[in-house]
């Protein structure tokens, strides 16, 4: 069974995620969807809290698992014996970052293939961090993220303002 992880932050899981989880289900047998904590962003929802957005999410998608981890990925990867990372690029800002990760996963561990699928253009400039600033100045973020998550970022975002 050809099987794949998506990592990433997913605060909150945004309309691109959303494509490159489509397209990746449709070419291996089983995703795994997996939220990591980054140290590095500043959080709006928590662990659990993604965990049950994205759910609800792909809940069309039946080979479409979401986990959560908290360590490398490529720790995930050896616990569960997967072999292959899918990331999402969307410009050449995101390269940099993910070849220097791909590098460093390689040295971690050969045995596991980082392979990329480039963004939809439709949503080429579209981050976790944009939604939030959107939302957060009041902005609307419908076409953004998936419809069934749209309130829950609204809501969450008034509580913080
Ligand atoms: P961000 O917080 O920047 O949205 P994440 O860490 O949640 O990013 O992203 C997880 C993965 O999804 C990364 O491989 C990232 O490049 C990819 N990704 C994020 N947004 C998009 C998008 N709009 N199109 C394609 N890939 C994306």
């Amino acid at each position: 069974m050809k099987v794949a992880v998506y990592p990433g932050s997913f605060d909150p899981i945004t309309k691109g995620h959303e494509d490159i989880i489509k397209r990746a289900a449709k070419v291996f047998d089983e995703l795994i969807v997996v939220v990591s904590v980054n140290p590095d962003k500043k959080g709006l929802f928590d662990i659990p809290e993604r965990v049950e957005l994205i759910k609800r999410v792909v809940k069309p998608y039946a080979n479409v698992k979401v986990e959560s981890f908290d360590g490398l990925v490529i720790n995930y990867m050896k616990t569960h014996d997967i072999k292959v990372i899918i990331k999402g690029l969307r410009a050449m800002s995101d390269f940099e970052y993910e070849f220097q990760m791909a590098l460093i996963n390689n040295k971690l561990d050969s045995s596991v293939e980082t392979l990329f699928m480039m963004t939809n253009t439709e949503y080429s400039f579209l981050s976790s961090s944009a939604v939030k600033q959107t939302a957060m100045f009041g902005g609307c973020i419908k076409g953004l993220v998936p419809d069934e998550i749209l309130n829950d970022v609204i809501k969450k975002v008034g509580n913080r303002r």
